[in-house]
C-alpha cells in the first residue's frame, strides 16, 4: 500500500436550503483515501454519510448545494470541473454502488446492457466488445452461468445477485475508486458475508481503493482499513480500525461500539439513549453532548478541537483536549 492519497477531502460543506436557516448536512469533513485502502465511514441513520458520497460525485440536487470545500482526486479539484468532465469522473474514475440495487438498476434492460452501457458511453468498447466484457465482469463477481445471465433482466435476479450486478456496473471502466453506500444493508445476514468477501476480493483483483459507507460497525470491523465516525454531519473520530475497536476516543464511537451484536441469542443491545439531532437546530457546543454519557459543563459552550490521540488517530472531544491539534504532527 502506497501512502499517497487517491483521495483528499478538505472542508467539505454540504447545505440544504430549506426552512430559514440552511440545514448543514455535511459540516466541514475532511479525510484522506490512499491507494489500496479502505476507508469505513460510518454512523446512525441521517449523519450525513450519503450527501458526503453524493457530494464527492457532485450528484446532490436542489434544494441541497456544496457550499465550501475541496475535493481533489488524481491531482484535479472535482468540485472545479465542468460538468462534462464530471461525466468522465463518474464511472471511469470513481464507481459507485447503492443500498438498493432495485432502484439502481434499470428494470426494462438486460442487466449486461447496463454493465457494458458505461463502456460504450466512454468510448471505451464496441456494443459487442461490452457484451463480452459483461459477461467477465459477471463471472468476476461470481455470478454462475454469466454467458445466460448477461440477458436476465434485474427482476429475473435474487437481491444477492442483484447486488453483484451493481458492483459490475460500477467495476466495468476499472475506476480506481469505488464508493459503496451501505451495500449490504438491505441484504439477509448470509448474503451480506458473501457480498463482504466478494467485496475484499474485489479489491484485491481491480486494485482498488473503498469508500464503505455503513451504519453497521460490524461490517467496518471486517473490511476496513481506517475508519471515520460521522455524527450529525461532522467527522467526530478517525483512525487506523484497530484503534478504533480496541481504543474508540470518541464517546459516540464507544456507544456505537457497546451496540454492535456479538452473535449470541437473546442478546440485549446497549443503544445509544436519544436520537440525533435536528441539523437545523444544532445546540452550540458539541452535537454528541445531550446523549453523551461523559458530559462535561464546556461541552455545551464551544465545539470541541480536532485533536491527534494517536499517530494517526483524531476525535472531537474535551476528553482529549490536552492533546495535540490534528494536523499538527503528523
Ligand atoms: P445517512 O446516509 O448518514 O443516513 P444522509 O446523508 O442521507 O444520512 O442525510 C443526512 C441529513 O441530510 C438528513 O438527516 C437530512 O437532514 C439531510 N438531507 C438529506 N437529503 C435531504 C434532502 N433532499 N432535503 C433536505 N434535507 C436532506
Ligand atoms: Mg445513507
Amino acid at each position: 500500500m502506497s501512502s499517497e492519497p487517491l483521495l483528499s477531502v478538505h472542508g467539505l460543506t454540504t447545505v440544504f436550503d430549506v426552512g430559514t436557516a440552511p440545514l448543514v448536512a455535511v459540516n466541514d469533513v475532511s479525510f484522506e483515501i490512499r491507494k489500496g485502502e479502505t476507508l469505513g465511514l460510518v454512523g446512525e441513520s441521517g449523519s450525513g454519510k450519503s450527501v458526503t458520497a453524493f457530494s464527492l460525485l457532485r450528484l446532490v440536487q436542489p434544494p441541497g448545494r456544496i457550499a465550501a470545500g475541496r475535493v481533489l482526486f488524481q491531482g484535479r479539484d472535482l468540485l472545479t470541473l465542468s460538468e462534462k468532465e464530471m461525466c468522465g469522473v463518474r464511472g471511469a474514475g470513481i464507481g459507485l454502488v447503492f443500498q438498493e440495487p432495485m432502484a439502481a438498476l434499470n428494470p426494462v434492460m438486460r442487466v449486461g446492457t447496463q454493465i457494458g452501457e458505461s463502456l460504450v458511453v466512454h468510448g471505451l468498447a464496441s456494443k459487442r466488445e461490452a457484451r463480452e466484457r459483461a459477461i467477465e465482469l459477471l463471472r468476476a463477481v461470481k455470478i454462475v452461468d454469466p454467458d445466460k445471465r448477461v440477458d436476465d433482466y434485474p427482476h429475473q435476479l435474487s437481491g444477492g445477485m442483484r447486488q453483484r450486478v451493481m458492483l459490475a456496473v460500477a467495476l466495468a471502466c476499472r475506476p480506481p475508486l469505488v464508493i459503496a453506500d451501505e451495500p449490504t444493508t438491505a441484504l439477509d445476514v448470509t448474503v451480506q458475508a458473501q457480498i463482504l468477501d466478494l467485496l475484499r476480493e474485489m479489491k484485491r483483483t481491480f486494485d482498488l481503493s473503498l469508500l464503505l459507507i455503513t451504519h453497521d460497525l460490524g461490517v467496518i470491523a471486517e473490511v476496513a482499513d481506517r475508519v471515520a465516525v460521522m455524527y450529525a454531519g461532522r467527522i467526530v473520530e478517525e483512525g487506523p480500525v484497530r484503534a478504533i475497536l480496541r481504543s474508540p476516543a470518541h464517546p459516540y464511537t464507544r456507544g456505537l461500539l457497546a451496540s454492535i451484536p456479538h452473535g449470541r441469542a437473546g442478546e440485549r443491545l446497549a443503544a445509544i439513549e436519544g436520537v440525533v439531532p435536528n441539523l437545523a437546530q444544532l445546540p452550540p457546543g458539541c452535537s454528541f453532548a445531550p446523549r453523551c454519557p461523559e458530559r462535561r459543563p464546556e461541552c455545551d459552550r464551544a465545539l470541541p478541537p480536532d485533536v491527534t490521540v494517536a499517530e494517526g488517530h483524531r476525535a472531537r472531544c474535551v476528553l482529549h483536549a490536552a492533546a495535540a491539534p490534528a494536523g499538527s504532527a503528523r
